[in-house]
């Protein structure tokens, strides 16, 4: 019985799982990751050619069936069955190449997975539903395109190798399927995963939506910048306030005089939350409140003083705004057209100010 809530689509055509293990061009050298064996149809065929096949199994049964299956036969000191979520395997043990018949749960944490991988795989051959193949290879302005389409297409050479019918499984999956070729860049382009992965995460929270409104329109998303930024900063002796700011804002924060009969308190320093808030617009704030705001800065050392903290948000998102709108034009294009050269000069831009995504 199987269990498609673990997306337990056997392969029943062993022409096409020599198919997909042939497309690997396997060396008798290989170490091979098998991610979900299932009861290891493509798993022998593998170790047909392989030297080594580890295959990772979630389901206790299936881990057990495919240990059954090369038990007594020459291939049983040459598998190694790992019972475990893939996903959550870190690191993954050594490999060369990864084949899967991949559950279609874990579609995109897999891929996301390979291409993260370092030492890049020589080459991974992944089944997966037809939709989700189609995402991979979108293009800006396509409705698929996602940060996933631009992640596969930075650090991977992807290829549709083969369309399958869904009545070569068992059960029949309820949508057809296509098998991919992705070949990991290598070396990989000198970029950190992370940083990038972490950019495209903001531009694609609403693809539709301008990278001015993504990156400036939300107070969320600048304060974590903000807070990376100061982690920058740390790590670099870089001082947290160099740079330029809002002039008109600078003067009244540095030349307000204290006042302690008008400190804030209550429901007034309340409404300061609203000054954090950049949907708001601070400058429409009267001066008085700027100032009384500045006036709460005298707290202890360990937290940022207000005045502080108001001087690197303002001064993070003058950032972001120059590099939007100044340094490389894009603010007025919406993440869902724009392609791997302009998110390569927005990360350029952005590390150059000293803003970071990770
Ligand atoms: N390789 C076999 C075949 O082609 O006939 C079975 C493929 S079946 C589509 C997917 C297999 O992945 C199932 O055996 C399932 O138990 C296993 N699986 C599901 N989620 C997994 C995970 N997170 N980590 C490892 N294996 C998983």
């Amino acid at each position: 019985r199987m269990n498609t809530t673990l997306g337990q689509h056997v392969l029943k055509n062993p022409g096409v799982a020599q198919a997909i293990v042939d497309k690997a061009s396997l060396k008798q050298s290989d170490v091979v990751l098998e991610v979900g064996p299932g009861s290891g149809n493509l798993t022998v065929k593998i170790l047909e050619q392989a030297k080594k096949c580890i295959a990772v199994e979630l389901d206790p049964r299936m881990a057990a069936e495919v240990t059954k299956r090369v038990q007594g036969t020459s291939m049983q000191k040459r598998l190694d069955v790992v019972l475990g979520d893939v996903i959550k395997t870190d690191p993954l043990p050594y490999f060369d190449v990864c084949i899967s018949n991949t559950p279609y749960q874990i579609s995109s944490p897999l891929v996301f997975k390979l291409l993260a991988h370092n030492p890049p795989a020589r080459v991974c051959i992944l089944m997966f539903q037809r939709e989700f193949a189609m995402r991979l290879f979108a293009k800006p302005g396509d409705k698929l395109y996602s940060r996933l389409s631009v992640n596969a297409q930075m650090w991977a050479k992807i290829d549709h190798i083969m369309k399958v019918g869904k009545n070569n499984f068992k059960p029949p999956p309820q949508v057809e399927s296509s098998v991919v070729r992705l070949v990991p860049k290598n070396p990989r382009p000198n970029i950190s995963y992370e940083e990038w992965d972490g950019l495209l995460r903001i531009c694609f929270v609403r693809k539709n939506k301008t990278l001015r409104a993504s990156f400036l329109g939300t107070s969320s998303v600048l304060s974590m910048l903000e807070q990376n930024y100061r982690t920058f900063c740390a790590q670099n002796n870089v001082p947290i306030e160099e740079g330029p700011v809002e002039e008109s804002t600078m003067l009244e924060v540095e030349n307000f005089q204290e006042d302690p009969e008008q400190d804030l308190d209550g429901d007034e320093a309340e409404e300061w939350g609203g000054f954090m808030d950049v949907d708001d617009e601070e400058d429409s704030l009267p001066t008085f409140l700027k100032e009384q705001y500045a006036s709460k800065s005298q707290l202890p050392e360990r937290t940022p003083s207000r005045k502080k903290r108001d001087k690197v948000f303002l001064l993070v998102r003058e950032k972001v705004r120059s590099v939007l709108e100044d340094k490389t034009s894009l603010a007025d294009k919406r993440a869902r057209m724009c392609d791997e050269a302009d998110f390569l000069k927005l990360l350029y831009h952005f590390n150059l100010e000293g803003i970071h995504f990770m």
